[in-house]
């Protein structure tokens, strides 16, 4: 299973994140643009045209059970559009967005932070959430801690693998036939996995 973009995101699960709304920006394709980049690619198009930095979140969600917020920046141009010039090979030339000031000062070693909530309650996909969250902390701190890092996430993915049978199970059972396939290929489950 892979993240993957929602259509739409129905207004319970939103409520879970503290997003009040969430917009669609166009994706601008700068030549010297580079993926996963986006605070460096936002920079160099200030530089370039002018205009401000917009912080906020862009929403995965994972087998129709969790949500990922993923820090992002965007351009704020001078006449107050919103624009990404990042590119990414998963998505068609739109990203969902919710604009959030306070992420600026959540920036730690240059990586931008992450969030997860789980959709469901179940013990499993809260320990599950718990070692991404924990694999994500590694990643953020591994330049400050003396323990291999490496061996840590190792360690973690290795958690995560035995979780992952339940949690593929959850996944299936909370996607009907006509959602998009918990496996995240954007495709209705009846016309995918079934
Ligand atoms: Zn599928």
């Amino acid at each position: 299973m892979k993240y993957f973009d929602p259509v739409n995101v129905a207004p319970e699960f939103l409520e879970k994140t503290g997003i009040s709304s969430l917009m669609f920006l166009n994706v601008s394709k700068e030549p010297e643009s580079k993926p996963l980049e986006c605070l460096n690619n936002v920079n160099a198009y200030i530089a370039k045209h002018g205009g401000d930095v917009q912080f906020g979140w862009i929403l995965t969600i994972f087998g129709n059970i969790g949500l990922q917020l993923t820090a992002h920046a965007v351009v704020k141009k001078k006449d107050q559009d919103l624009v990404c010039v990042t590119l990414d090979n998963q998505r068609d030339g739109k990203v969902n967005f919710a604009p959030d000031d306070g992420i600026g000062s959540l920036i730690k070693n240059n990586f931008l932070p992450v969030k997860f909530i789980s959709l469901i309650d179940c013990e499993v996909l809260e320990n599950y959430i718990a070692l991404m969250v924990k694999a994500n902390d590694v990643r953020v701190n591994s330049s400050c801690v003396l323990i291999n890092p490496k061996q840590q996430l190792e360690v973690i993915k290795h958690e995560a693998s035995l979780l992952y049978p339940e949690i593929l199970a959850l996944a299936k059972e909370q996607t009907s036939q006509e959602d998009l396939c918990y496996c995240g290929s954007r495709v209705k489950r009846k016309h995918c996995c079934g």
